[in-house]
């Protein structure tokens, strides 16, 4: 097999570390006190809607987190918020200002703007799909495109005037960016150092316009910025970040135990359901049996996406973020720990620079080198470290704990069978 000794090896080409998987094994322990907690907080709340359908100590019914890969919980955020007297609902007042989405992209290139980004060309706003068209059949996955001729970039995506478009769209003209910077390169070395940095530069972006200050800027958020409103923000990115970061791990252990032959075709979904126990706490809605596929349900399993550029991603854009901050100077470390949900780095040209001289290598420089150039002394450890991560989180969970042992909740799930 040209050199690897199975599929799963030559999955992780990229990465030139030979404990890969090791580290990803620790980042994934590194992070699970965290989902624990918000894993018990929803399931508490659940049952106030449910009752005892859900158990109070076991898994959490999968088709119950709303959306049905159960990858991503922002569905239920209304349903189980920390307060919901202080939520403000962006998908609501994005309507009641008739926003379309072609409004919020001209927000996110704003966002560009102001952090001295390139605007989005011509192209981007001719010939983009940013809503599903009715003349054609679509594959809704957001995708951007550069069509290598310097001039025509464009975005393909089903998006809607909400929450989750505003999220989109500030996601994915990340992705336009990068090309747009790189653009001088010989098109050989025109794509970015790696997959899950490229994917990494639209998620820092995007968390960036989530901070409630900017929200506050563009008259999306009216109320007062208090811990209540911040716990409630940071409540709603964690259900959209920290399940999604469990499903990938769950998706590339059960991957890679069936390129290695470990988990055998007869096998494969009851061993897919005996990961997503033992990881993510959650069990089918039915019995399932091998006449069905539920890992056929996850994106980058049935369409060959990369999963583990999704997961380090996740991880990488949270260090991202963190260094435009630091960039902006509107986070200091010594001065102000647990605050860097609050960072704002809107307008802040020496973000957008940092930010730009990484795109500009292209693939001309190895993914380790541009990341670690980028990152300053505060982060210099490792190129992938889920401290960033953490720490945006940390008031969240540290309000989770409080809340959950306040109303005596159980944190964790018993497991019915080991996986192998
Ligand atoms: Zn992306």
């Amino acid at each position: 097999m040209n050199g690897f000794a199975d599929a799963s090896e030559y999955y992780l080409r990229e990465y030139t570390d030979e404990c890969i998987k090791e580290k990803l094994k620790h980042y994934n322990r590194r992070l699970r006190p965290l989902y624990e907690q918000l894993h018990a907080y929803v399931r508490s709340k659940l049952r106030k809607t449910y009752g005892n359908c859900i158990s109070e100590t076991g898994p959490i019914p999968a088709h119950l987190l709303g959306d049905i890969s159960a990858q991503k919980w922002g569905g239920i955020g209304p349903i189980t918020l920390p307060y919901p007297e202080a939520f403000e609902d962006l998908s609501e007042n994005l309507k009641q200002q008739e926003y379309r989405i072609t409004d919020i992209a001209r927000l996110a290139e704003d966002f560009h703007r102001s952090l001295n980004l390139s605007k989005m060309p011509h192209s981007f706003w001719k010939k983009s799909i940013f809503t599903k068209s009715s003349d054609r059949t679509m594959t809704c996955h957001p995708s951007a495109w550069d069509f290598c001729d310097g001039q025509d970039f464009r975005l393909k995506a089903c998006l809607k005037a909400d929450r989750e478009g505003f999220e989109a769209v500030h996601h994915w003209m990340g992705h336009i960016q990068y090309f747009l910077q790189y653009q001088s390169l010989d098109v050989k070395m025109r794509s970015a150092a790696s997959d899950a940095l490229f994917d990494a530069v639209g998620g820092a972006l995007s968390i960036a316009a989530f901070s409630l200050k900017h929200l506050k800027r563009l008259g999306l958020f009216h109320g007062r910025i208090d811990r209540k409103a911040d716990i409630n923000n940071l409540y709603l990115l964690a259900l959209s970040k920290i399940p999604l970061f469990r499903s990938m791990y769950v998706a590339l252990s059960w991957k890679w135990r069936v390129l290695s032959g470990k988990i055998k075709p007869e096998n494969y979904n009851s061993q897919w359901w005996k990961l997503v126990e033992k990881y993510q706490g959650l069990k089918p809605p039915v019995p399932r049996s091998e006449k069905d596929l539920d890992p056929g349900n996850i994106y980058e399993i049935i369409c060959g996406d990369p999963i583990l550029k999704n997961f380090t991603a996740l991880i990488l854009q949270f260090q991202i973020f963190k260094e435009l901050c630091e960039k902006s100077r509107q986070y200091q470390i010594f001065d102000k720990p647990n605050h860097l949900h609050s960072c704002d780095i809107y307008q802040s040209v020496d973000a957008g620079e940092a930010l730009k001289t990484m795109m500009l290598y292209g693939r001309a420089r190895p993914w380790t080198e541009v990341v670690k150039h980028f990152l300053s002394y505060g982060q210099l450890s490792d190129e992938l470290n889920p401290d960033a991560m953490l720490e945006y989180f940390q008031p969240l969970h540290d309000w989770l704990k409080k809340e959950n042992e306040k109303n005596g909740v159980y944190v964790g799930w018993t497991v019915s069978i080991q996986v192998d």
